[in-house]
């Protein structure tokens, strides 16, 4: 992260909150899985044991991925409908185009945050540029269910440049905060999301803590890019490419360093729904129906294709 973020006092005593302070409610590691047109993904959830983060449907960690020049391995043509897919780039560059005729570019930092709603089909491969002389590709995408009233709604996306999400740093720099939804004390993110969602990049130096308050009944997880953390009420250890799922039983959640390896990790939660999820793929309603709907949809060619 750059150091030009904007600082601020967030300086909180641990001990004041640690009688709310959520404990966890299971740590998994993430799972290689081959996507898209050969691309290996970490799959955090679903999993055997997460079958259920209301709203949240799917974390995948993309690579990271080492690619030769002329390698140009994504994901290629393929629709959406029902939710939100929202793709953070920390390494690399990638394009994308749907059937809504957008296009842009992802690189690092940068936040794509799509609502497919009623329906899209698009592609988000490697930048042609960037494909040219191969490197790595790292991210993360996220999907969020939208609500049975938000799931026909036109499709629309933010692309938001690196430099326009908010950075935070502590006056000691030990902790800085990229802002991708929601907020960090009284810093907003400048993505708006339908339901409330808190998606915050925290970078900790060792022996740092931060305690970031969550309401009580969004469900909540972490993530560990790298390094080595110290997660909820019991201080459990948990290390790089684990998922730590909160249980819903305090307003906060705390997230510590060890005294050796700084810890990049993202803290993600959200307001559950309540709703029957019916989930085929790439596609996700409330209804059976709907979903036979769906496919009959995009087998018409009525949720698009890429024409440009
Ligand atoms: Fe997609």
């Amino acid at each position: 992260m750059s150091k030009t973020g904007k600082e601020i006092d967030i300086t909180q005593s641990s001990n004041d909150t640690s009688v709310e302070s959520r404990s966890i409610k299971l740590v998994t590691k993430s799972n290689e899985t081959p996507e898209g047109d050969g691309f290996v993904v970490h799959r955090c959830f679903p999993s055997q044991s997460i079958r259920n983060l209301d709203p949240f449907l799917l974390l995948d960690e993309m690579g990271p991925l080492d690619l030769l020049p002329y390698e140009t391995k994504g994901f290629p043509e393929h629709p959406h409908r029902g939710f939100v897919t929202v793709t953070y780039i920390l390494e690399g560059r990638f394009e994308h185009k749907d059937s809504q005729r957008n296009s842009g570019k992802l690189g690092p930092g940068d936040v794509q945050w799509m609502t497919a709603g009623s329906g899209l089909v698009h592609s988000e491969m490697p930048e042609k540029e960037f494909a040219k002389n191969g490197g790595r590709l790292h991210g993360f995408q996220l999907w969020i269910n939208l609500r049975k009233i938000d799931k026909w709604i036109k499709p629309d996306y933010q692309d938001v440049p690196s430099a326009k999400i908010p950075l935070i740093r502590t006056p000691d720099g030990k902790v800085s905060v990229k802002v991708i939804a929601g907020n960090y004390h009284d810093t907003k993110a400048v993505i708006n999301t339908l339901t409330p969602i808190l998606y915050l990049h925290f970078t900790l130096q060792p022996d740092s803590e931060v305690v970031q308050p969550v309401p009580e009944n969004f469900n909540a997880f972490a993530y560990v890019i790298s390094g080595n953390g110290l997660f909820g009420k019991d201080k459990t250890a948990v290390q790089e490419k684990n998922l730590i799922v909160f249980k819903n039983d305090g307003k906060y959640i705390s997230i510590g360093s060890d005294n050796k390896n700084p810890l990049d990790v993202l803290l993600v939660a959200g307001m559950p729904f309540n709703e029957p999820v019916v989930q085929y793929g790439p596609f996700v309603m409330n209804t059976r129906e709907e979903i036979d709907k769906t496919l009959e949809d995009y087998r018409n060619g009525k949720i698009g294709k890429i024409e440009f």
